[in-house]
């Protein structure tokens, strides 16, 4: 260990722009052995780990390195798989470089991190090539039964652990696959979809019962999952989208950059094309509003279309953005157009068809609630030939009670309301978690949730004074 002063930090080799931009495969290659102990050994074995106080499921990172280092890949496996449902999803569409990497004391040393997500992948890739992942094996049968719903990867990994515990698990899901933003919003060239069908053929096989196609509040009552299940976790996610300041209703090719993704998603997983047109960029001019992972996700996929041209307008810098800055300068490399400090002010369209839009030019002025510095108006309009506009603004989650008939406490921003130490609604049998609760969020947090929430309904469960639901 502590290599890093002789070993140079080294990241899996990536695709070069020009190649990878002619289909969905991932950028990203896997380490090789010699990699992979080269670069755990780069790690000080630093008394306070701050990598691990900042990755939100708190992985033991320090010794499944010194593991890796070491070529003991099974045991580094077992301390990584005890803490993370899903290492090899969480290896690659964390944003590192705000959590466990940004926060390693070789980085802040001027080294440059440790790799900590590639080196999970690699662990993960390793055991599944190895079957070391075996389906699950209950402690011991509980007998009662636990409905979830939503399949995301809050819902997925609060049922690993339910299932774990010895639970019953049913999982409701109103798609027509299984994984949430897994399957349809992050795209293929971030995370192959076949990884997430096979996460979810080993809950098949381990005993998770799944109903696709079926949506509660419409095909199920929740009333009836109540009267049938022992505790309800809520694992729905938020869907709706913010909408843009100017007006782009009825205007038929601005378009939410969900249904934009999804319908790519869903092409890349064989399904047939919709009929709408619009959700395809192939020969169009494309600008995409906003500068979050949504955004960077939707402007990569377009050039991957093959987009004529592919722009994305944002209202703050570079330096102010929210989104990852690894995928930022993996959309610069395939060659998306950004116009920072660009605040879209008018759509010109005829007979409801975008043909352009006006922006105005802003300067950065005070910091704001979100804490980056907010745009100022300069005075200065400029407009923009189009004739796709995707919008990429973020979401709201709908209200829950309304579309279940509940009366759960909500926060002022429509999420649910629970107690974080117990992950339990107003409603003392539901629990709730993932993006339903911390509002759009990332992947690691909704399985940290969906850890913790599993915790608690046991919890619940095996206290002495729950009646048993018929
Ligand atoms: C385009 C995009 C890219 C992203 N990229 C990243 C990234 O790179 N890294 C990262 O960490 N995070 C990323 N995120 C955020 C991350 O995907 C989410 O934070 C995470 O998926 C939330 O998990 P969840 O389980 O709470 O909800 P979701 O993944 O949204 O899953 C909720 C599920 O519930 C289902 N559902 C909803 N209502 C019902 C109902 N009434 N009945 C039955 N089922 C229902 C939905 O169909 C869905 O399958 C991205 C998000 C988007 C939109
Ligand atoms: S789960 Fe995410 S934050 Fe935690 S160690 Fe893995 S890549 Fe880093």
């Amino acid at each position: 260990m502590l290599e890093f002063f002789k070993k140079k930090q080294v990241s899996p080799s990536k695709t070069e722009a020009d190649k990878r931009i002619k289909d969905f495969q991932e950028i990203y290659n896997n380490y090789s052995t010699k990699d992979s102990i080269d670069q755990a050994s780069r790690c000080s074995q630093c008394g306070i780990p701050f990598c691990q106080i900042h990755c939100p499921l708190n992985n033991n990172i320090p010794d499944w390195l010194k593991y890796i280092a070491e070529d003991r890949l099974e045991e580094a496996y077992e301390i990584s798989s005890s803490t993370n449902a899903f290492p090899e999803v969480c290896g690659r569409v964390c944003p590192q470089d705000r959590l466990c990497e940004g926060n390693c004391v070789v980085e802040k040393a001027g080294f440059g991190s440790i790799t900590i997500g590639s080196l999970e992948k690699y662990i993960t890739e390793t055991a599944w090539d190895n079957g070391w992942i075996n389906p699950i094996k209950s402690e011991k049968k509980q007998n009662q039964k636990v409905a979830i719903i939503g399949s995301g990867p809050a819902g997925l990994a609060a049922a690993t652990y339910l299932l774990e515990y010895g639970y019953e698990v049913e999982v409701f899901e109103k798609s027509d696959r299984i994984g949430g933003l897994l399957i349809y919003g992050i795209p293929n060239f971030k995370l192959d979809k076949s990884l997430v069908i096979r996460r979810t053929d080993w809950l098949k096989e381990s005993g998770v019962k799944f109903n696709v196609n079926c949506e509660i509040g419409k095909d199920i009552t929740f009333k009836k999952l109540e009267n049938t299940f022992d505790a309800i976790l809520i694992a729905t996610g938020v869907y709706k989208a913010r909408s843009l300041d100017v007006v782009t209703e009825n205007i038929h090719n601005s378009i939410p950059a969900l249904d934009y993704l999804i319908e790519s998603n869903k092409l890349g997983l064989g399904d047939r094309a919709s009929e709408n047109k619009y959700l395809n960029a192939k020969d169009k001019r494309v600008i995409v509003i906003g500068g979050g992972d949504t955004a960077m996700d939707c402007v990569r996929t377009a050039v991957r279309q093959q987009a004529s041209e592919v722009i994305c307008l944002y209202r703050r810098n570079k330096e102010n953005m929210p989104g990852s800055a690894r995928e930022v300068a993996n959309a610069e490399q395939e060659g998306v157009n950004f116009k920072w400090l660009s605040v879209p002010s008018k759509i010109i369209q005829e007979k409801n068809i975008a043909t352009g839009l006006t922006y105005k030019v802003a300067k950065l002025g005070e910091v704001d609630d979100s804490g980056r510095r907010s745009p100022v108006d300069t005075g200065i309009e400029k407009s923009l030939k189009s004739n796709l506009i995707i919008e990429a603004l973020g979401f709201q989650p709908e209200n829950i009670n309304e579309k279940f008939k509940t009366h759960l406490d909500l926060t002022g921003w429509d999420t649910i309301k629970v107690d974080f130490n117990r992950f339990q609604t107003s409603n003392p049998k539901v629990f709730a978690a993932g993006d339903i609760v911390r509002g759009a969020s990332l992947v690691v947090w909704a399985i940290h949730d969906g850890r913790e929430a599993a915790k608690k309904i046991k919890n619940f469960l095996s206290s002495n004074n729950i009646k048993k639901a018929s």
